[in-house]
């Protein structure tokens, strides 16, 4: 085991065991950034050392994967009670002459580093710890403008351009899932990287960036964690929905956001609901209101066709047009599902290149996507009726029904609230479907109105509800 080195059946043999573990696409894009940073491996005794090159590396990892890693030994039979520890592989060390050991390290490292300079995605070398990889095809260039997203998409560009001294600062991305968000942030990333070879980029989703704030609680290494954050150039944080309700990070994340901007640091933001109707502390809002808030809404059918024509670029296959516009009709919902779609159809013709594809065809192999678009666009009062009464524990009839308990008038109006906002039924049908006047069902869904602006849990209520139906919140409560 003295002999690990990167190419050794042992160390591979540990890290499948660690990949093995990994429950989370998250942990696996952090492995493959982290581990080739990884200069050299030594079995001492019962210490296995892994050398680094830098303090912070050595700081951050060993949080990371210590545990995990002695975990991963025991369990592939390579060891009982063995110990990771990670420490600063020094250059005066691998210089000294004569040393065998020190020249295979020396070897080692420097294969190590020319694996990482032959990598071709920028961030491997420029990145520091604790940003995730960015998709290599997140780029301005592969991003297929239209009116849905036109105006972030500017605002992004100039961000990219003018980073920390537009007045795009934070920038503040949101819209429903799968639109495109994650993608336009990215871009910024990408052409900062390669435009400002200076700037320190960090990508991280809030929910990462919580997880290593409560690890440096738990670890006291919070001046440390504040350091990090607050050197960098351009701070891209994806899903900022994560913060809603973690009071005690919020304060943190105000004073690293803080401190970013009184050194004209560009912060990022993206989120599935507008700042105003995330429910975050007031100062928060207000300070991501200063910058530029922009939306990122559902693509139009012309857009559709020219992202799906964006996509085929560079593939050898051609998809007749009838097809296309067979999935731009029908998949609407978002950017996501007709990339699912696309591939769905490329993939039948790998498999049967013989066949030739027809409507036919792409009709049964999307039948299922096509049947679930159907039912986002198709929510009724009925539905919506069935959904809250679910969600209270309650009965249909009990809500539709004559009684009027205190208990049954939160679900009642909820379900009036709701069938008005999510349904396209006039106010007199959702009325007979109550068996009610349609003033009434007015009157009962102005109440939600007036109580959401002070009861969170009541928003939370209907966030929840609004999702089982396949909406989001913000469809429920403009
Ligand atoms: P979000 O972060 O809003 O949930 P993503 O950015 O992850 O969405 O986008 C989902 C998928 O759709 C990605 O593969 C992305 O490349 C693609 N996509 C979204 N919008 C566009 C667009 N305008 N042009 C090209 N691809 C897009
Ligand atoms: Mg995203």
């Amino acid at each position: 085991m003295s002999e690990i080195n990167s190419k050794s059946p042992v160390w591979d043999k540990i890290v499948a065991t660690y990949r093995a573990g990994l429950s989370s696409m998250e942990e696996f894009k952090r492995m493959e950034l982290h581990f080739p940073q990884f200069l050299s491996y030594d079995l001492d005794g019962s210490v296995f050392r892994i050398g680094v090159a830098e303090e912070l590396q050595k700081e951050w990892f060993s949080q990371l994967y210590v545990k995990p890693l002695e975990a991963a030994i025991k369990t592939a039979g390579l060891g009982d009670g063995i110990s990771v520890v990670f420490e600063i592989v020094e250059n005066k060390e691998m210089h000294a002459p004569g040393n065998a050991a020190n020249i295979a390290k020396e070897d080692k490292v420097e294969s190590q580093r020319k694996t990482q300079t032959k990598d071709p995605s920028p961030q491997r070398s420029r990145a520091l710890p604790s940003t995730l990889p960015l998709h290599e095809t997140y780029t301005f260039a592969n991003f297929v403008r239209g009116p849905s997203n036109s105006f972030a998409y500017a605002a992004a560009i100039a961000v990219a351009k003018g980073l920390g001294r537009t007045a795009y600062n934070p920038l503040f991305i949101w819209g429903s899932t799968g639109l495109g968000k994650t993608h336009l942030m990215e871009a910024i990333g990408h052409h900062v990287m390669d435009n400002n070879p200076d700037c320190s980029v960090c990508y991280i989703t809030s929910e990462t960036f919580l997880n290593e704030y409560t690890n440096a609680m738990a670890n006291a290494t919070l001046p440390k964690f504040r350091a990090r954050y607050r050197k960098y150039d351009l701070l891209l944080l994806d899903d900022v929905q994560f913060l809603v309700g973690k009071k005690q990070f919020q304060e943190e994340f105000f004073n690293t956001f803080n401190q970013l901007m009184i050194f004209n640091k560009q912060v990022v933001m993206t989120c599935d609901v507008a700042p105003k109707e995330l429910g975050l502390e007031e100062r928060l809002i207000s300070r991501f209101q200063q910058g530029m808030v922009v939306e990122i809404e559902s693509p139009s059918y012309e857009t559709r066709i020219a992202i799906l024509k964006s996509k085929m670029q560079g593939r050898n296959r051609i998809i007749p047009n009838e097809i296309l516009s067979f999935i731009a009709e029908n998949i609407r919902s978002h950017v996501r599902a007709i990339e699912g779609a696309l591939s769905r159809i490329v993939t039948f013709m790998d498999v049967n290149p013989e066949m030739p594809l027809n409507l036919e065809i792409a009709q049964h192999l999307l039948k299922d996507m096509i049947e679930d678009e159907a039912t986002i666009k198709k929510i009724t009062p009925e539905t919506v009726i069935q959904a809250v009464a679910d969600h209270y524990g309650v009965s249909v009839k009990d809500i539709i029904g004559p009684g009027r308990p205190q208990s049954l008038i939160t679900p009642r109006q909820m379900a009036m609230f709701l069938s008005c906002k999510l349904t396209t039924d006039s106010l007199p049908n959702i009325g007979k479907v109550f068996d009610r006047k349609h003033t009434t069902v007015y009157y009962g869904s102005q109440q939600i109105q007036k109580r959401l602006s002070v009861e969170a849990d009541l928003k939370q209520d209907v966030q929840q509800i609004a999702g089982k139906l396949g909406r989001n919140i913000s469809d429920a409560l403009e």
